[in-house]
Order: C-alpha cells, then sequence, then structure tokens
C-alpha cells in the first residue's frame, strides 16, 4: 500500500542571525540546546551557533530522525528536555543528504528511510528566498519539506509538548549548505 504524502509547506528561509541563541554564562557549564542532526552531515554546531561545546548536546542519525519511534533518538529526546531541561532545540538537516539522494533515485527504502517517501515531492517554493539567484532542487525543496514535518511530529510529541507550554522550550529549524558553509532557517508562514 502506498503511503499518503505528507502536505506541502509554505515557509520563508532566512539567514541564522549570530544572537539567535543567546545563552545566559553558567558556572559550570550548563547543556542548554538540543542539537538533532544528520550523521553524514558536515555542519560545525559550535561554529554554526557561536556557542562552546560544553553548551550543547548533540544527537546525530541517519536523516537526522526523530519520529519513528526509535528507541536511540527518543531517548535522547528525553534526557535533553526533562533532565538537561535544554531551553533550545534545533533540528537541522542539509542539503545535498544522501537519504534524500537514495529516495529520489528510487532506491527500495527500509523502515527507517521510508518516511521521506510520504513527502511531497513538489512541494511549493518557499515564499521569501534567502538567495534568490539560487534555484531551489528538487532534493533541496524535499530535504526542507522532510525538515518541517519533523519539527511538526517534535512539537507534538508529549515532552516536547510540556515543555514549551511550561517553560517556554524554543524548537528552531535550520538547513546546514555545506557550499557556502552556513545554516539557513526555515520558517514556516
Ligand atoms: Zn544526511
Amino acid at each position: 500500500m502506498t503511503s499518503p504524502l505528507l502536505p506541502a509547506k509554505e515557509y520563508a528561509i532566512l539567514p541564522v542571525p549570530r544572537n539567535l541563541i543567546a545563552l545566559p554564562d553558567s558556572t559550570p557549564p550548563r547543556q542548554h540546546v538540543l542539537w538533532i542532526g544528520c550523521s553524514d552531515s558536515l555542519v560545525s554546531e559550535t561554529d554554526c551557533l557561536d556557542i562552546n561545546r560544553d553548551e550543547i548536546f548533540v544527537h546525530r542519525n541517519l536523516g537526522g530522525r526523530v519520529s519513528n519511534g526509535d528507541l536511540s533518538s527518543g531517548s535522547a529526546l528525553e534526557w535533553a528536555v526533562d533532565l538537561l531541561k535544554v531551553d533550545y532545540i534545533v533540528v537541522c538537516g542539509h542539503y545535498d543528504c544522501e537519504v534524500i539522494k537514495h529516495e529520489l533515485a528510487g532506491k527500495e527504502l527500509s523502515g527507517w528511510e521510508m518516511e521521506v517517501s510520504k513527502l511531497d515531492p513538489n512541494a511549493r517554493r518557499p515564499s521569501n528566498i534567502l538567495h534568490m539567484s539560487s534555484e531551489r532542487s528538487r532534493e533541496q525543496r524535499l530535504e526542507e519539506t522532510y525538515l518541517l514535518h519533523e519539527v511538526d511530529w517534535l512539537k507534538k510529541e508529549e515532552h516536547v509538548q510540556r515543555a514549551i507550554r511550561e517553560r517556554g522550550l524554543i524548537v528552531h529549524t535550520f538547513v546546514y549548505d555545506k557550499t557556502r558553509n552556513e545554516c539557513v532557517r526555515l520558517v514556516e508562514e
């Protein structure tokens, strides 16, 4: 049975300001940020956020997935949100991701990667493109849509939902572009 496509998204692509995540001085240092990324991304989390290594808890896996009931990512999420009480979650995908390419090449997918195939490859163009001259490739749109749906799911997860409600946890969606060595921010409209 073919899975239904997830709907397209309307979103803006914006720069990541240097002060987007302004952390207070903590002694001893505290991990204020949970970063969820893809294992084959070349991004440097601390450079992107301009924070120290002891201020961030990093979880990486194939495709940066959190929404498939995986015990490892579920435990990392619970640990960071309920025990570390992070103030921010950053879900950071990246262009040129092998998981997305695998999907676009029509190769057979197993459970871990299969969710990507539910995304709409004809996602609408973003309304506000940071680099106006750059054409959004199908692969890039798919990666962006995939991330936004991941974050939709994340915000509904019970630990995250409670932390948003009770202490103002903030969730950001980033994409790393290795050709520019920079992250951009996806903001739904
Ligand atoms: Zn990847």
